[in-house]
C-alpha cells in the first residue's frame, strides 16, 4: 500500500465524555490498498475511534478526511454513501428480514423513488428489482451463503451470522470496510475462513481497518497495526515492530 493515495486520515482526534478523554491527539494515516489493524487493552479507545471516523461520534477537536474530503462533521449515511462501511462488535442484523433481505436493504442505498410508488407497476422498477435481487444473489454466493438465503438469520450459527453483517458491509462494494472486532466469538476454522475473506475483500480493492483482541489474527493479517492505549497511540508500525516496542509490552502487561 505504500506510495498508494491515502484514503483515511485522522489528526489529532480528541473526543471528550464528560471527564473521560476517550481519545487524546489520535493520528492515523490509512492508504488504499492497507489492512490496517488497531489493537490496544479494553477501554483504550478502539471503538470510540471507529465511532468518530463513521460519523457516529462527533471529535472533540481534530479533523477526520475521507477519500480526499474533509469528514469531521459528516453524517453516518453521508459516510456510508461516500463508500464507507462498517461492522459493530455487537451483530445488527435485521430480525425480520431473510439473509437475502439484509444485504438487499444494503444494496437499495441508491433508491430514488418513494416506497409507495414501487407498489405501481413500472417496467423499469420491475427490471431494477430483479437487477438488485441478482446482485444480492452474487454478493451471497462469493461469502458461501446461498443455502441461507432464505433463512432467518437469527436462527442460524453465530459464525454465519457475523458472515452475513460482512457480507451486507461489501455489498454497494465500499472503498474502506471498518470492522470491529470481526473474530469474537468464532472457532478457529472459522478464524481461518475470516482469514481468507478479508484477504480477498482487500485483494478485489476494498481497504479494510479492523479491531481485533485476537492478536494472531492481527498478525498474520495486517501490514501495519495501530496500537493505542489510553486513548493514545503508542505505537505503530509492522506486526514484528509493533510487538517489540516496550510501550507495547508495558500496556498489556499493565491490562
Ligand atoms: P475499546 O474499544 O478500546 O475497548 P472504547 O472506545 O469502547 O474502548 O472506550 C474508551 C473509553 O471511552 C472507555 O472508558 C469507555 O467507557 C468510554 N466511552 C466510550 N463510549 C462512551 C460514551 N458514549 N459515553 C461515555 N463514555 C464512553
Amino acid at each position: 500500500a505504500t506510495g498508494q493515495p491515502v484514503l483515511l486520515v485522522a489528526e489529532s482526534v480528541t473526543k471528550q465524555f464528560r471527564g473521560l478523554r476517550a481519545l487524546d491527539a489520535v493520528s492515523l494515516t490509512v492508504r488504499a490498498g492497507e489492512i490496517r489493524g488497531i489493537v490496544g487493552p479494553n477501554g483504550s479507545g478502539k471503538t470510540t475511534l471507529f465511532n468518530v471516523i463513521s460519523g457516529f461520534y462527533r471529535a472533540t477537536s481534530g479533523t477526520v478526511g475521507f477519500a480526499g474530503d474533509d469528514t469531521t462533521t459528516a453524517r453516518p449515511y453521508a459516510l456510508s454513501l461516500a463508500g464507507m462501511a462498517r461492522t459493530f462488535q455487537n451483530l445488527r442484523l435485521f430480525g425480520q428480514l431473510t439473509v437475502r433481505e439484509n444485504v438487499l436493504v444494503a444494496l437499495d442505498r441508491t433508491r430514488t423513488r418513494a416506497i409507495w410508488q414501487y407498489a405501481v407497476w413500472q417496467p423499469g422498477v420491475l427490471a431494477r428489482e430483479r437487477r438488485l435481487r441478482a446482485r444480492a444473489d452474487e454478493v451471497l454466493e462469493r461469502y458461501g451463503l446461498t443455502d441461507f438465503a432464505e433463512a432467518d438469520p437469527a436462527s442460524l450459527p453465530y459464525g454465519i451470522q457475523r458472515r452475513i453483517e460482512i457480507a451486507r458491509a461489501m455489498a454497494a462494494r465500499p472503498r474502506l470496510l471498518l470492522l470491529d472486532e470481526p473474530a469474537a466469538g468464532l472457532n478457529g476454522e472459522e478464524v481461518r475462513q475470516l482469514v481468507r475473506i478479508v484477504r480477498s475483500i482487500r485483494d478485489t480493492g476494498t481497504t479494510v481497518v479492523l479491531i481485533e483482541h485476537n492478536m494472531g489474527l492481527v498478525m498474520s493479517l495486517c501490514e501495519r497495526i495501530t496500537v493505542l492505549s489510553g486513548g493514545r497511540v503508542i505505537a505503530e508500525g509492522t506486526p514484528d515492530e509493533v510487538v517489540a516496542a516496550p510501550e507495547v509490552i508495558e500496556a498489556y502487561l499493565g491490562d
